[in-house]
């Protein structure tokens, strides 16, 4: 759980100055870019408004394959292989063709750390509001920071986009809300039942002697705070550690106005699942190559920007499959329809094809592939 680390007062001293990439946002998309970055002799500088891993923003469950691609695999703390789903009468489960794990965040924010330790200077600084930016300086409660590379990993606030960002509850948002009491169990756990949220869908992941009991909703609107009490006494632990934040379930401009956006920030949340620490991975890699192109000369910002940009809508299409299935969800009127839905997607063939399709928007494989193809569009407008 998450510890106070950051400093406060007298010991946020100023901080100003130039870099070469400024990367702002250290949690799973900012930590990799980092990481690519390691590789170069650029002058980086990490930034965000809490210590490494400090404050846990997820359930931390993702394919095992990219945490041992990564070199992630001692903060692993259980494995699954196949996935409980609960539907208001039924109870089916699904064989995974490939294995997730839960994993503990401050531990995983660590090893993410020392693969970029010696080459990215990390601060605490929190980026204030109107204006977050001029240009290419960022401005901080402890001074403007300037780079001509810039990276916002700062998550679905987007803090550094152009123009004022759409807030909650009227955005393209979701919502997740989750309790984690010291518990333990041996299934990774989903329900999908109206009794918690209309549109949406709880989760039960057990993680080495704790729980994250949750609920998220697809819609703003609804609110998840009483279904994740209900849910937690459903599955009888105490309502205890919330943690919870909102989620972009549709893709946004990776560029914008000069400014690289990967993540959260970028929407690269997958819609439906709301699996949102894979894609991070995987455009944090792609971000990342792009940047040591630039900082060793062989491409402009410029053509950085276009690449990127590119590579990332390139994905618009899978993302909008995920967006029509989500929106599918919650729309099986009435409840005694959705047991024989399940039921007819639950077949072991079914099951293996449709991951398998799902797995590959953001393969594993990427890790160990060189960067990406040339862009075959131009970057998305703003
Ligand atoms: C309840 C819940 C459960 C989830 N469970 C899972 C799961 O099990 N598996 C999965 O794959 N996805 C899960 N997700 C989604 C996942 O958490 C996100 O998609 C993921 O965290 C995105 O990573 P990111 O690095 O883009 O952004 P974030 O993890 O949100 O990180 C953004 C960083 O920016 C920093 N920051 C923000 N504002 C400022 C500022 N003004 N100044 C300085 N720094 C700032 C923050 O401190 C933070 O460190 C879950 C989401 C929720 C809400």
């Amino acid at each position: 759980m998450p510890i106070r680390a950051t400093k406060r007062g007298g010991a946020r001293t100023p901080l100003h100055g130039e870099w070469d990439v400024l990367i702002c946002g250290a949690s799973f998309a900012g930590l990799t870019v980092a990481r690519e970055l390691a590789r170069t002799d650029a002058r980086v500088l990490m930034i965000d408004r809490y210590e490494i891993g400090e404050r846990q923003t997820s359930a931390c469950a993702a394919p095992t394959t990219w945490l041992e691609q990564l070199g992630l695999m001692d903060a692993v703390q259980q494995t699954f292989d196949e996935l409980v789903v609960h539907v208001p009468d039924h109870t089916y489960r699904w064989p995974l063709p490939f294995a997730f794990s839960t994993f503990d965040y401050r531990r995983i924010c660590a090893l993410l750390r020392e693969q970029s330790e010696g080459s990215a200077q990390f601060e605490t600084a929190t980026i204030k509001g109107a204006p977050s930016r001029t240009g290419f300086t960022v401005h901080t409660d402890r001074g403007d920071l300037s780079a001509p590379l810039i990276v916002d990993a700062l998550g679905w606030r987007r803090i550094l986009g152009a123009g004022a960002n759409v807030q909650p509850p009227n955005a393209r948002l979701s919502r997740g809300l989750e309790v984690h009491p010291h518990a333990s169990g041996s299934d990774l756990e989903l329900w999908i039942d109206p009794k918690y949220v209309r549109r949406g869908y709880s989760w039960s992941f057990p993680a080495d002697g704790e729980l994250r009991v949750g609920v998220g909703s697809f819609d703003p609107h609804d609110h998840v705070k009483e279904p994740t009490l209900q849910l937690a006494s459903d599955v009888g632990v105490p309502a205890e550690r919330w943690q919870g934040n909102w989620i972009p379930h549709q893709l946004r401009p990776a560029v914008e106005d000069g400014i690289f956006f990967v993540g959260d920030s970028a929407g690269h949340c997958l819609p439906t699942t709301a699996e949102g620490i894979r894609p991070a991975f995987y455009f944090g890699i792609a971000l990342g190559r792009e940047l040591v192109d630039v900082v060793e000369g062989r491409q402009t910002r410029e053509q950085a920007l276009t690449r990127y940009g590119a590579f990332s809508h390139d994905h618009l299409w899978q993302y909008r499959w995920l967006l029509r299935v989500q929106n599918w969800v919650g729309r099986i009127t009435p409840t005694r329809l959705l047991s024989p839905v399940i039921g007819a997607i639950s077949a072991p063939r079914l099951v293996r094809w449709s991951f398998g399709h799902y797995r590959d928007i953001c393969a594993p494989e990427f890790v160990l592939q060189g960067p990406p193809a040339p862009a075959r569009r131009g970057a998305i407008a703003a």
